[in-house]
């Protein structure tokens, strides 16, 4: 960690925020030969990033809203994505139940020919219809047909992770628990302050990029003290996680009667996943928390489709975000637009520039990043080449399949049950090596957390993932939050805190 009597380091780019928007960016601009902070308030993924529906799609309803440009582009990242981090992603088919009243059959037949047509598709299957039969399909006895189409799913909290791997790998420097609280231009540079738990220190950069998510603007009004060029819209959106409700591996996109659709998704073999719900929000979004009445929503919408019937008390964990949407003055939370907006501000050509990211999706983070690079180049006229389009993502490298990894750890250490050593293919791919590399058996691994998580696990996750908390591995670097009780996290709090002690006894000696 940079110590707060350390010469001032002047940055090409300073990034606010660890979502996704802002590792792409960090990760970009590392790549092309810039130096990079990226400085995160809480942890990697905490806020937007970790509470999305988990899909690379390229998003079927938004052509009814005439997205066009986004759709094409979302639709084209898919395979993009899936090419460069086949372990966190992987095809998924989706059915759509036919609801006459609600859409017609030419139409949405009319909605899924653009859908296959508009963003090259190699690995992905096309849409086709599907007859349900009533003793074998989930849904009630009255859906009878539907339409099959392709779109991915990803764990979104790990794609921000491997983003600032692959970024650090490349030297930039990313620090979390820390908060940008100031920035001042001072002519050509930014003068930023950060505070950690340490105190508060200062850097320069030559380009601030503000990717804070939901508090883009708040960040610009209350930080900079400057205007922010744009309004933004916070639309929350809530899941709810229920025992799987049906069997496959094929999620369901089911119509409502208030011409929204949710999503039902397999989730971690044992769940279906579902919503979401989208819902205009004032409050803070540090606290945003589902509601009642989304609740009964997404109950009512799973009810009305499937013969499982839920219930309250089938829900076994909730969670919610706030998409950080740019302001098009759209009366209805559901149609705001889903497109991303990069405003770059500087008043007269001496003046430090700022970079600040409206809106976005998961799925197209990194069209974003070159685009804010693209903007960015004339700032840095040295700068490289676009190279993310191709570049693998931490783990995907030699990794042949997932399957013949699972395989692999499971010939390799002696003892270790499928469901960990899928759970291990999936979130690291090859990089699972860095901290299986030397041991063979399930016994060498360290201490038992539970559900598959061991000492060596947790060892590398702080060491080389930025985990400190118990929240941060069991929520976001792995998803055992689910399925851990309360004296197992008590046991995992307690091996960190030793663990950090330990780390600081080190760096003291
Ligand atoms: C319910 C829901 C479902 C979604 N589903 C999908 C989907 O299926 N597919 C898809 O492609 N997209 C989806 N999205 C959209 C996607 O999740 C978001 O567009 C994306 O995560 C936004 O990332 P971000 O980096 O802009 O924001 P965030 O992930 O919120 O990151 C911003 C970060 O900035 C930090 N920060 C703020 N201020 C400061 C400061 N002063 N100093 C330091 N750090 C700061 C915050 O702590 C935060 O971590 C969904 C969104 C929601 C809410």
């Amino acid at each position: 960690m940079m110590q707060m009597n350390e010469p001032q380091t002047c940055y090409d780019i300073v990034v606010i925020g660890g979502g996704i928007n802002g590792v792409g960016i960090a990760n970009d601009a590392v790549g092309r030969g810039l130096s990079v902070l990226l400085c995160e308030k809480d942890d990697l993924a905490s806020h937007t990033s970790s509470a999305s529906s988990k899909l690379i799609h390229g998003g079927l309803r938004y052509l009814e809203h005439k997205e066009f440009r986004l759709v094409r582009e979302a639709l084209a990242e898919r395979e993009v994505l899936l090419a460069k981090a086949p372990h966190i992603i992987r095809p998924m088919r989706f059915i759509m139940p036919h609801q006459p009243h609600l859409r017609p059959a030419w139409l949405i037949r009319t909605g899924l020919f653009f859908y296959d047509h508009l963003g090259k598709r190699e690995k992905l299957a096309g849409s086709n219809l599907v007859q349900f039969k009533p003793e074998t399909s989930p849904l009630n006895k009255d859906i009878t047909r539907g339409f099959e189409y392709s779109d991915c799913a990803v764990d979104d909290s790990r794609l921000v992770i491997l983003n600032a791997i692959q970024a650090r790998e490349k030297g930039a420097n990313i620090v979390t628990q820390t908060r940008c609280i100031a920035a001042q231009r001072e002519n050509a540079v930014w003068a930023v302050q950060l505070e950690n738990e340490q105190g508060v220190y200062q850097v320069q950069a030559k380009v601030l990029v503000n990717a804070a998510g939901p508090w883009v603007a708040q960040f610009i009004q209350q930080d900079l003290k400057l205007k922010s060029p744009y309004g933004i819209r916070l639309v929350q959106g809530s899941h709810i996680i229920v025992p799987k409700i049906y069997e496959g591996d094929k999620a369901y996109i089911m119509q409502n009667d208030d011409q929204r659709i949710v999503f039902a998704i397999p989730y971690l073999n044992q769940y279906t996943m579902i919503g979401t719900t989208d819902r205009e929000y004032h409050g803070d979004p540090n606290q945003v928390e589902i509601t009642q009445p989304e609740i009964d929503y997404l109950l009512k919408v799973s009810n009305d489709h499937f013969k499982t019937q839920l219930v309250i008390n089938d829900i076994v964990s909730t969670f919610s975000g706030v998409r950080p949407l740019c302001d098009d003055e759209s009366d209805n939370p559901a149609a705001i637009t889903r497109d991303y907006t990069l405003a770059v501000s500087q008043q007269h050509s001496a003046e430090a520039p700022l970079l600040s990211v409206f809106g976005g999706k998961l799925t197209t983070y990194r069209k974003l990043a070159e685009s804010a690079l693209e903007q960015l180049k004339k700032f840095f006229t040295t700068m490289g080449q676009p190279w993310t389009a191709h570049a693998l993502l931490p783990g995907a490298e030699n990794l042949v399949s997932v399957e013949d990894l699972i395989s692999e750890i499971q010939t390799k250490i002696k003892g270790i049950d499928l469901p960990t050593a899928s759970r291990w293919a999936h979130a690291y791919g090859t990089y699972v090596w860095k901290f299986l590399n030397y041991s063979s058996s399930v016994h060498e691994l360290g201490q038992s957390f539970g559900h598959g998580l061991y000492a060596q696990e947790v060892d590398y996750l702080v060491d080389q993932e930025w985990a400190i908390t118990s929240q941060d591995i069991l929520c976001r670097r792995s998803k055992l939050y689910l399925e851990f009780k309360q004296d197992q996290v008590d046991l995992l709090d307690a091996y960190l805190l030793e663990l950090h002690e330990r780390r600081l006894q080190k760096d003291v000696a």
